[in-house]
């Protein structure tokens, strides 16, 4: 059977495509050149707005001319979507085999390769399953991600994820420290751990920051970024690991959400904005380039002017590399839908382009200040603009482009000096041969 997975969503659906397409393969699948060879489509949802939903349902549809081609061809849709809507994606899209939801995915070889079910609706949860044992395929030949905790102990307010992806789940450190040593051993050597809240990782006495020195005494591994840490988690023993570590890059993603402490309240996020600006001052103490990107939202429920001016505040006071900033939108299923907003689209639309505004300023003075920087960076792809040119990323997560002086291929490492900058665009020449 040739199968087909696509992928919406963020990266730990990445990876459970990847997990998905092992167990495929370990029964005897193989993957197929495209959609219209493949005799099983798995299409993997996210879930996290409602925009996301229908996206998903729009690309699946595009798959029914397929079933008629082939009736023998066997259509599933997975990850949260399916655990958030079960039988209605059935129902509108009755072409739809089989709904699956993150915590059954052991099913599907069975289901698919002996035709027994009945069922076509699997999505309970299992608070045991957490595949340990289980690696995904590779998704590129030098840099691998790599789920270590499925799930959400936290609840805030206007959060889906919890919903659709159950309590927290942390994968053994053996299980964890024996797949990157598979992937290491094919070539990887940038290692991503993944998790919701990935640094709350504790198992068997195990906290995150004893798996991150495990995870950098292998050999072979460079490289060990993770996502989505919670500011929450952040404590003197991590701190120090983060900075002695020179394995660990230089670089966090860490959500911020808002600089009010009433809002951070009322999202239920667990941290004040003086709190998150210590971990902050931390990580930048020993070095003023660590790089910081963070998630902002704007206009969330009972937002003032006071609140926002808040959150402007301390954005121009953290000076984030960059940020992703979203409008607040009401998520139905979650806490914070069940309120009456106070703001019109219009008010959020005006908060979030103000934002926006000054962040692109901080984001090109950030890059400004990269100038002149000699880095070491790990080769992705070449240029989509220029195929004589490479685009490499450095140990603080900046694209730079170059023109390299020898063959290079993914997953090397050059070393250029940062001599000029277009738009957002930095750009390199080797140093040294
Ligand atoms: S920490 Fe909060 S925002 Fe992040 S996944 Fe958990 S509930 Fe959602």
């Amino acid at each position: 059977m040739n199968y087909h997975i696509a992928t919406l969503g963020c990266q730990m659906n990445e990876y459970d495509s990847g997990l998905l397409a092992r167990l495929l393969e370990s029964s005897g699948c193989k993957a197929a050149a495209s959609p219209e060879s493949a005799d099983l489509i798995i299409f993997n949802t996210c879930s996290i707005r409602e925009k996301a939903e229908e996206t998903a349902m729009a690309r699946i549809s595009q798959f029914k001319p397929l079933k008629h081609k082939n009736p023998n061809l066997k259509v599933i849709v997975v990850g949260c979507m399916a655990k958030n809507k079960g039988r209605e994606i059935i129902k509108k899209l009755p072409f739809v085999d089989y709904v699956i939801g993150p915590d059954s995915y052991k099913e599907i070889p069975e289901i698919i390769l002996k035709q027994k079910a009945r069922e076509r609706v699997f999505i309970d949860f299992d608070e045991d399953e957490n595949y340990q044992g289980e690696f995904a395929k590779l998704q590129t030949p030098y840099s691998t991600s790599i789920t270590i905790q499925r799930g959400c102990n936290k609840r805030c307010s206007y959060c889906i994820v919890p919903f659709v992806r159950g309590i927290e789940k942390c994968k053994d450190a053996i299980d964890i420290l024996a797949e990157i040593q598979e992937a290491v051993d094919k070539g990887v050597s940038e290692v991503m751990l993944l998790g919701q809240t990935v640094n709350a990782y504790k198992k068997d006495g195990e906290t995150f920051a004893s798996l991150l020195e495990k995870v950098s005494t292998i050999n072979g591994v460079k490289r060990i970024r993770f996502i989505s840490p919670h500011p929450k988690h952040y404590n003197d023993e991590l701190l120090d690991v983060l900075l002695s570590n020179s394995k660990i890059c230089h670089h966090v993603h860490l959500p911020l959400q808002s600089g009010s402490d009433a809002m951070l309240k009322k999202m239920r996020r667990q941290y004040t904005a003086d709190q998150f600006l210590s971990i902050v001052e931390a990580l930048r103490s020993k070095d003023p380039f660590y790089a910081i990107t963070t998630d902002i939202i704007s206009g969330f429920v009972g937002e003032t002017e006071e609140d926002f001016e808040k959150t402007l505040d301390l954005v121009r006071h953290t000076h984030f590399d960059n940020a992703f900033m979203y409008i607040y939108s009401a998520r139905k299923g979650t806490e914070s839908f069940k309120e009456i907003e106070s703001l019109s689209e219009a008010e959020k639309l005006s908060r979030h382009q103000e934002l926006v505004v000054i962040q692109n300023e901080i984001t090109k003075q950030k890059n400004e200040a990269m100038y002149g920087r000699i880095e070491e960076l790990l080769m992705e792809r070449p240029s989509t603009k220029d195929p004589d040119e490479w685009v490499g990323k450095t140990g603080n997560f900046k694209k730079v482009v170059f023109k390299p002086n020898t063959i290079v291929r993914p997953g090397d490492y050059v070393t250029c000096k940062i001599n000029d900058i277009r738009g957002w665009t930095l750009r390199g020449t080797v140093v040294g041969d």
